[in-house]
């Protein structure tokens, strides 16, 4: 493509951001990028309190997070956050721990078991599904494996035909009976569920393991994290500080047009020309949202193909409320609550994180999701008030909520639709109406498999 093309990027979050670096490292300098918000970093939003950033959104990456490692060196910056620590308790707000044997003996059957099976889990991983951890969905449904490896830094280009592939399209709780392992849900569901990933019984497995590849899971279960001092929105404050163009923040897009090969952008009530739109905001969103963000389709002249296909997105009520504690009633340390990952617990406390260990003057942030399936949502406050009950009867009650949100998390195709091939419909949409898609329902939703598909995309159309 040629270098002097003009491109729009749609959203100054991880996806939108990194694709203007990718865009820039491969000799493009007409790019612009578009942020209706006045901060940059999307999901990523870590404000201040008492002189320090706490993470409203995200928090933690892990070492195979390749793209935010690209963006760190760009910008000359490193993961110096705080280290995690965890520990668990019962929905009655007793610390346990469930996977020590010595203190669960009459669970020593099925702590051995879970150990056999994900020994055997690992080695299906490899052989029977081959191909299962390239970035991104194209092929899956039709057992086959196209993208780049996400088995090291380099990031080689890998294709082939593997028919097994197509079991990802099941959930996950399907997708580990059928292989024998479904003990595995144990420890995959710690960073799954409570990280607002929704439940094993909703979710396409393929969502699950490229996100949480046996690597990656494995990771988190060592707690061999990164984060970062000035939180996660640092890393794309710093990026967008390192572009040759930053965002245009406070950007309202009235009107999309695509016609005669050109695409005409309204924005704060003028009309911009560009040659190449690619969107990394939300593509559709089923209802009214508190927050006013708005699907693609709503201000784009949407084609039909692309109505029929994104109507078809679903997307996660996560739930993020910053609380202050008198000192006393400050955690230990961050906790999981297993008992209330479950659809029966919806809107209840699924995990809270104590990011700061050295003071107790900081706030602790709680999560809890509102929908399962095409169940009725939990009614926001009604669950506010669930969690901030939760908080009591873990002996870690909010004296104040300082900040909240309800986030449009996790845009995901259900196992019926991923089957139908979704993904591979809309890969051969992309560049068709001059207009690209990336960002989290393109890959996953997490910081380093938007980046990543971002790099992709330039790599392959640009
Ligand atoms: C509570 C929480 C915890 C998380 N924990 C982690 C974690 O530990 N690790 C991890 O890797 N990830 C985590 N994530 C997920 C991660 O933050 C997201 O996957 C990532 O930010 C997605 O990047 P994105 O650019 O695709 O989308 P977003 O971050 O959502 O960015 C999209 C941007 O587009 C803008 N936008 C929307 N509509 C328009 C429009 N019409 N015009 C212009 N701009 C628009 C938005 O304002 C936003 O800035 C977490 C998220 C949350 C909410």
């Amino acid at each position: 493509m040629d270098r002097n093309t003009r491109i729009c990027i749609v959203g100054g979050g991880p996806a939108g951001l990194s694709a203007g670096m990718y865009l820039e490292e491969k000799g493009y300098k007409n790019y612009t990028i578009l942020e209706r918000l006045d901060r940059v970093g999307g999901k990523c939003w870590s404000p201040t309190y008492n002189g320090r950033r706490y993470e409203m959104g995200a928090i933690m990456g892990v070492p195979s997070y390749y793209a935010v490692h690209d963006v760190e060196e760009f910008c000359g910056i490193t993961h110096d956050g705080p280290k995690l620590n965890r520990n668990y308790k019962n929905g009655a707000g007793k610390v346990i721990e469930p996977f020590e044997p010595k203190k669960n003996l009459l669970k020593i059957p099925r702590l051995l078991k879970m150990k056999k099976q994900m020994k055997r889990f690992g080695e299906l991983l490899e052989t029977k599904y081959k191909g299962y951890d390239v970035n991104g969905h194209r092929g899956v449904a039709e057992g086959r494996y196209e993208g780049f490896s996400a088995a090291s830094a380099k990031r080689q280009p890998v294709s082939g035909e593997n028919p097994n592939l197509k079991d990802l399209c099941l959930p996950f709780n399907q997708f580990c009976k059928m292989n024998g392992v479904e003990l595995v849900q144990d420890i995959w569901i710690g960073p799954f569920t409570s990280f607002g990933y929704g439940y094993f019984d909703e979710i396409p497995a393929a969502y699950v393991l490229k996100y949480l590849d046996f690597q990656t899971c494995m990771n988190f279960v060592k707690i061999n994290l990164w984060t970062w001092k000035n939180g996660t929105q640092y890393i794309w404050e710093q990026l967008n500080e390192h572009l040759a163009n930053p965002a245009r923040l406070n950007s309202k897009i009235e009107k999309v047009e695509r016609r005669d090969g050109k695409v005409y952008v309204t924005v704060n009530g003028e009309v911009e020309e560009y040659d190449k739109i690619i969107v990394t905001a939300p593509l559709y969103i089923p209802n009214k949202r508190r927050d006013g963000q708005v699907g693609m389709v709503d201000y784009f002249d949407a084609r039909e193909d692309e109505r029929a296909l994104f109507s078809k997105i679903d997307y996660e009520r996560y739930d993020v409320l910053a609380c202050e504690t008198k000192p006393e009633d400050h955690p230990e340390i961050s906790y999981y609550v297993f008992d209330n990952m479950v659809p029966e617990r919806l809107g209840h406390l699924m995990v809270y994180y104590r990011r700061w260990r050295d003071t107790k003057d900081q706030v602790i942030t709680t999560y809890a999701l509102r929908k399962h399936k095409d169940g009725p949502e939990v009614d926001y406050d009604k669950c506010r008030q669930m969690v901030l009950d939760d908080l009591k009867i873990m002996h870690n009650p909010a004296s104040n909520v300082v900040n909240e949100w309800s986030v449009y998390y996790f845009p995901h195709v259900f196992s019926e639709d991923y089957a139908a091939g979704w993904y591979d419909k809309v890969e051969a949409m992309q560049g068709k109406y001059d207009t690209f898609y990336a960002g989290e329902i393109m890959s996953f939703g997490d910081m380093d498999e938007t980046a990543e598909y971002s790099r992709e995309l330039v790599e392959r159309f640009f």
